[in-house]
């Protein structure tokens, strides 16, 4: 297929933007504003279109209807900040993008954080409204934020049925696209697959890894690129050095002893140390305790 030769995706994911709250410590999974407009510069200096969640989803299914360089910008568990901070900087560049949410935290707090992260407020029903009507597709990030891999798949099924409800009731669309709390899909991710096609959804996210090249082997485990303060893009997006999927996810070694994904450098291109991966992990993996303040 030579006309697709080349063609990469990028998909980003950010979780906060700008500083933690008043009294707050600050963390890696904060993005400063000027870093994140730089983030944002390079992309566009760069030729790495940005696309919204419509063109992204034709793209997996023709991805010559994509740019050869594309990128989908993604930001986790709906913070409100979102809204304040990093919505009119996207709107400054014109960039769509796409919120996970959570949605037993619509209108909450973040407690699944569990300490290791300031708490942060999530956006409301107002909040998401606004953001959607800005170009902002808002997708589910399941309902409860817990491990996939501490769910049977009834459980599963569950998070993927009611968050969708919830999300289409609440704002008047389909909702087909999911992001794996802590990019963690499970013991049985062929029969999750099932149920995620079952249910309507036609991709699905996990968390760290590189851009997608094509033909694309499974859109429901599509890696996507952990960005941090320090995240290098051209080191990522041009010479292939990026944090990668656990070990896990995308190796033949072994998961750890609870099948929660860790954070194995044992993955091809390998060039961070374990530090850096280790800082790299979602709020609340547990794992990740050990760098956490
Ligand atoms: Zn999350």
């Amino acid at each position: 297929m030579p006309t697709l030769d080349g063609h990469k995706l990028a998909i980003l994911s950010f979780h906060k933007i700008g500083e933690p709250p008043p009294g707050g410590w600050t963390t890696w999974f904060y993005i400063p504003e000027e870093t994140f407009i730089r983030q944002l510069t390079y992309l566009e200096a760069n030729g790495w279109q940005v696309i919204d969640q419509s063109r992204f989803l034709k793209g997996l299914e023709d991805p010559e209807s994509l740019p050869r360089r594309s990128s989908l910008l993604t930001f986790d568990d709906g913070y409100r900040s979102m809204r304040t901070v990093a919505l009119p900087l996207l709107k400054r560049f014109g960039f769509p993008s796409i919120l996970f949410v959570p949605t037993n935290y619509i209108g909450g707090r973040d407690t699944f954080g569990s300490g290791r992260n300031p708490s942060e407020p999530i956006c409301d029903w107002d909040d998401l409204k606004v953001l959607e009507s800005e170009g902002v597709s808002i997708q589910s990030h399941g309902a409860s934020h817990r491990h996939f891999s501490e769910m049977n798949l009834e459980e599963q099924k569950a998070e993927l049925l009611h968050s969708q409800a919830a999300l289409e009731d609440g704002l008047g669309h389909p909702v087909e696209i999911f992001a794996f709390p802590y990019g963690d899909d499970g013991a049985n991710p062929e029969a999750l697959r099932k149920e995620l096609e079952q249910a309507g959804y036609r991709a699905a996210c996990l968390y760290r890894g590189g851009p997608i090249s094509f033909p694309l082997a499974n859109p429901f485990r599509l890696p996507r690129l952990a960005m941090g303060p320090d995240t290098d893009l051209e080191a990522a997006l041009e010479r292939g050095e990026f944090i990668p999927l656990p070990s896990s996810l995308s190796c033949t070694s072994t998961a750890d002893t609870h099948g929660v994904p860790s954070a194995s450098v044992n993955c091809s291109p390998v060039p961070k140390d374990s530090e850096t991966v280790a800082r790299a992990l979602e709020p609340g993996d547990p794992t990740a305790r050990l760098t956490q303040p």
